[in-house]
C-alpha cells in the first residue's frame, strides 16, 4: 500500500475510534504533543516529484526535507523564496533553522525574518493535496499560477498546523537562485544609536533582505551587532548593500562576506526524520515577541527595568519580531515571566508567543497562539465540518 493510502486508512480508523492524532514532520518545533503511537508521520512522503525550470514550479511530497529541496533546486539554479538554505542561515548567525520538512514549513503559522522582502510562505504555494481528518482526500489550488477558484483553501491550510488535514503534496512557485548573497556586520554601542540608524534605513524605502540584531556578550565594547544581508546579481547586490551600509555606519565599511549558489546546498545535513529529537527543547524556552517597528527602542529600554528573566537572541525589526529566551531557573518563574513579558509587549502594542513547546511545560493553551488569530473561527468551522470526530483537533482529550 502507498503512503497516501495508508494515511487515508489510518485517519478513517481514527475517526471510527475517535482517536486523537497529531501530524509529525521532523518535529523540529516540538509541536507534536501525542506519543508515537498517536502520530501520523510524513516520513514516507519523501519524493521530489518534479522540478520545472521553465515554468519555475516544483511538485514535492510533504515529508521532503528543506535541506534536500535546497540541494536539488540549487543544482538547477533555482530557489524556493520562502526558505533559506542552511549555508545562508549559518552566515547570518541563524543556525539550527534548517531542520524541518516542506510540509512543516507550510503548516507553521509564523512569519519569516525575510517576509517584508520575500513575502509569506503562502505566497509561494500554488496548490496542495491533502487528506481531511475524516480520511477524505482533497486538492486545493493547482500546479499552475492562475488556478484559484472560489475561496483559496491553500491559504487557509497554510499555517493551520495540521488541524485541517494531512498535507501530502505541494506545488511550489520558484525563483531564480540569486548570483550571490552578501552579508555584513556592524557594531553599535547603545540602543538609541542603533535604532536611529535602523530608522534611517527604513525611510529610504529600500529594506535589505535580512536585518538581524544580535546582542553581544559583556566582553564586547559594542552592545549590539547588526547583521545585514542582501541578495541578487553581484554588481547590483554590492551597490545596494553599499548604500545601506553607508546609511548605517559613520565608520569605514568593514568586511563583506559573499556567498555563492554552492553555499546554498546543504550536503552535510542529516535527513530530518533521522532522530526523534534533533534539537531538544531546552529549559530556557524561546519566545517570539512581536512589536510595531517604532516600538522596539522603547521596549528594549523598558525590559531591563522589569526584572523579568528574559535574554534576547535576535531581533528582526523590519520583520516586526524578535526571539528571546526565558531564563528563569524553575518552571513557575518562567511561566510568570512569560505573562510579564506579554503584558509589557501588549503595553507597547505587540504580542508574545512561544516558539516551541518546552519539554517541562504542558501549557493548557496553544503555545503558538497569542489569542488573536483572525482566522481561528473559520479554521474551527472548517475543522469541525471536515473532521467531525475531532481526530486532528483534540488536545489532551478535549476539543479546544
Ligand atoms: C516563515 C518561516 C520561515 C522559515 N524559514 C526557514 C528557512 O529559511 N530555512 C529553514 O531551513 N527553515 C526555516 N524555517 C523553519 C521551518 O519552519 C522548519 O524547518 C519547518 O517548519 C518545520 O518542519 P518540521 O517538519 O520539523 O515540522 P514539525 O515540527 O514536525 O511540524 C510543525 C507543525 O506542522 C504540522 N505538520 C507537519 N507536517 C505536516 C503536514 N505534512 N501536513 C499537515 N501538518 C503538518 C505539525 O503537526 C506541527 O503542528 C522557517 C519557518 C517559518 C515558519
Amino acid at each position: 500500500m502507498q503512503a497516501r493510502e495508508r494515511a487515508i486508512e489510518r485517519l478513517k480508523n481514527a475517526t471510527q475510534r475517535r482517536e486523537a492524532l497529531t501530524i509529525r514532520g521532523a518535529d523540529s518545533r516540538h509541536l507534536t504533543w501525542t506519543d508515537e503511537r498517536h502520530q501520523i508521520s510524513t516520513r514516507d512522503f519523501d519524493s521530489i516529484d518534479s522540478i520545472d525550470p521553465d515554468e519555475r514550479v516544483a511538485t514535492v511530497q510533504s515529508g521532503v526535507s528543506l535541506a534536500a529541496l535546497h540541494t536539488e533546486l540549487t543544482a538547477q539554479r533555482l530557489m524556493f523564496p520562502a526558505a533559506f538554505p542552511a549555508g545562508v542561515l549559518r552566515a547570518l548567525d541563524l543556525p539550527g533553522f534548517a531542520e524541518g520538512t516542506i510540509g512543516g514549513l507550510f503548516s507553521d503559522p509564523r512569519e519569516s525574518a525575510a517576509f517584508p522582502q520575500r513575502g509569506r510562505v503562502r505566497d509561494h504555494i500554488l496548490g496542495v493535496e491533502a487528506i481531511r481528518g475524516d480520511g477524505t482526500p482533497f486538492k486545493a489550488g493547482g500546479r499552475v499560477v492562475k488556478n484559484v477558484t472560489g475561496y483559496d483553501l491553500t491559504r487557509l491550510l497554510c499555517g493551520a498546523r495540521g488541524r485541517l488535514g494531512l498535507v501530502t503534496r505541494l506545488h511550489l512557485r520558484l525563483d531564480s537562485l540569486p548570483e550571490c548573497v552578501l552579508v555584513s556586520r556592524l557594531g553599535y554601542a547603545d540602543d538609541a544609536e542603533l535604532f536611529d540608524a535602523i530608522a534611517s534605513l527604513r525611510i529610504t524605502g529600500r529594506e535589505p533582505l535580512i536585518l538581524a540584531v544580535h546582542p553581544n556578550g559583556d566582553d564586547s565594547s559594542d552592545r549590539w551587532t547588526v547583521v545585514l544581508a542582501d541578495a541578487g546579481r553581484r554588481g547590483v547586490a554590492y551597490l545596494q548593500l553599499g548604500r545601506l551600509l553607508e546609511r548605517l555606519s559613520r565608520e569605514p565599511i568593514g568586511e563583506i562576506t559573499e556567498l555563492t549558489g554552492e553555499d546554498a546546498a546543504d550536503p552535510d545535513g542529516d535527513p530530518p526524520h533521522a532522530s526523534s529529537s534533533r534539537s531538544s527543547p531546552t529549559l530556557s524556552p524561546r519566545i517570539r515577541i512581536r512589536l510595531p517597528f517604532r516600538r522596539w527602542s522603547g521596549f528594549i529600554r523598558a525590559l531591563p527595568l522589569t526584572r523579568l528573566a528574559v535574554v534576547w537572541e535576535t531581533i528582526f525589526p523590519f520583520a516586526h519580531f524578535g526571539v528571546a529566551r526565558l531564563t528563569g531557573d524553575y518552571p513557575e518563574r518562567r511561566r510568570m515571566d512569560l505573562e510579564g513579558v506579554r503584558r509589557l509587549a501588549t503595553e507597547h502594542g505587540g504580542s508574545v508567543v512561544l516558539e516551541s513547546r518546552p519539554s517541562d511545560w504542558e501549557p493548557n493553551d496553544d503555545p503558538l497562539s497569542d489569542g488573536s488569530a483572525a482566522s481561528t473561527i473559520l479554521l474551527r468551522q472548517v475543522g469541525q465540518a471536515w473532521d467531525p470526530a475531532g481526530v486532528l483537533w483534540t488536545r489532551n482529550g478535549t476539543r479546544p
